[in-house]
């Protein structure tokens, strides 16, 4: 609107110039003959005519700039489009204003969740250990995996998962059966309450002694069996079992179980940070992308939930592509991304209620189990 004022005051002061230019026949007449004067009038005339043409012109391009005035300047013109048609009401327009004074378009977030600081205690990606203790639901969210076993073992008739690492878990058993014709990776233990593993603890104790069980087994309550989200594996055959990791016809499954959402948890190069010494048969259910990025990254959970996640918040949130593998850092918010990518945020609880901000659906969100909350946009 700024551009529209100097015109208007402008023409004005051009009319008052003008004006003052009757001064000068005045100024011949005095002197002159009839003829003479005659001659001048008839200039004086052509002058006034010509003037009154140039403030003709002047009326014309005022009352254009006004029709044109309306619209809105050229830059906010160009991003408004975007908001569709002509026709929107005001408040309409006046609403996208404020989104639209940046050079990219950002959008107001499609919706926001309402989540609890229980939430923080709950889904796929939260961090169990000797930090942060399991917080067990009240609702029973396992699920036995015998019936669903078409390809692999279990130990007992009540191992059980949740629901999304169970699925995963058969996808990835299914598959490398149809790849190796290997089916007996045995499931040793998944979900575990929190007496079996006092059991266990003490178990190791005296078996092996203090130190061995501070090693290798969590405290009851800092176990992430209790999760539903980790399972011990080996596999079983002829009677003997065999390391997983190191049995000759699972290299497939060594180099695929990622692409199904599962990681090694205790990594040997990890141990000081995960305070568990390496365990090649542990695997956790951590879903898509988040098992591919740490392992492009070579981040084990403390090292992705603690320090990576909490930096990457919507407005530099982690672009994922599944079919390159490339990594890159956006705003969730203005980033248009495609059926390849998935985008990952972190927002942190407020306490009590947090309203999580949505880029985009379908999204799934987790709680990471220490101070907020990851959206994943698939
Ligand atoms: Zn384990």
């Amino acid at each position: 609107m700024d551009d529209k004022n100097p015109n208007v005051s402008g023409v004005p002061l051009k009319y008052t110039a003008n004006a003052t230019s009757p001064k000068k026949p005045q100024r011949r007449v005095t002197k002159m003959s009839r003829r003479r004067y005659r001659k001048d009038y008839g200039a004086v005339i052509a002058l006034v005519l010509l003037f009154a043409v140039v403030i003709t012109f002047s009326v014309i391009l005022i009352i254009r700039n006004e029709k044109k005035a309306p619209d809105a300047p050229e830059t906010e013109t160009g991003i408004v489009t975007e908001s569709g048609a002509e026709s929107e009401s005001e408040t309409e327009s006046e609403s996208d204003a404020p989104e639209t004074k940046d050079e990219s378009i950002r959008r107001e977030a499609a919706e926001y969740v309402d989540l609890t600081e229980a939430d923080v205690h709950d889904g796929d990606l939260i961090l169990v250990n000797h930090n942060y203790a399991y917080v067990f639901p009240t609702e029973d969210v396992l699920l036995q995996m015998k019936p669903r076993a078409e390809h692999f073992l279990v130990s007992t008739l009540d191992t059980s998962l949740r629901s999304a690492a169970l699925d995963a878990f058969v996808s990835l058993t299914n598959d490398l059966y149809d790849a190796t014709g290997v089916g007996e990776v045995l499931v040793v233990s998944s979900f575990r309450g929190e007496e079996k593993q006092r059991e266990i603890y003490q178990d190791r104790v005296d078996r092996y002694g203090p130190e061995y069980a501070a090693a290798y087994v969590a405290n009851p309550g800092y176990s992430e069996h209790h999760t539903g989200l980790a399972m011990d594996l080996t596999v079983y055959t002829d009677g003997a079992s065999y390391d997983i990791e190191t049995y000759g016809r699972t290299e497939w499954f060594m180099q695929n179980y990622d692409r199904y959402g599962y990681v090694l948890r205790y990594p040997e190069d990890k141990a000081d940070i995960t305070l568990i010494n390496y365990e090649g048969w542990h695997y956790r259910y951590v879903g898509l992308p988040h098992s591919l990025i740490m392992d492009s990254l070579d981040f084990c959970l403390e090292e992705y939930i603690e320090d990576f996640l909490p930096n990457h918040t919507i407005d530099s949130a982690v672009c994922y592509n599944g079919a390159t593998g490339e990594i890159k850092y956006v705003d969730a918010l203005s980033y248009e991304k495609s059926a390849d990518e998935s985008l990952v945020y972190y927002v942190k609880s407020e306490g009590g209620k947090t309203s999580v901000p949505i880029a985009a659906t379908p999204y799934e969100i987790s709680g990471d189990n220490v101070a907020g909350f990851v959206v994943t946009i698939k």
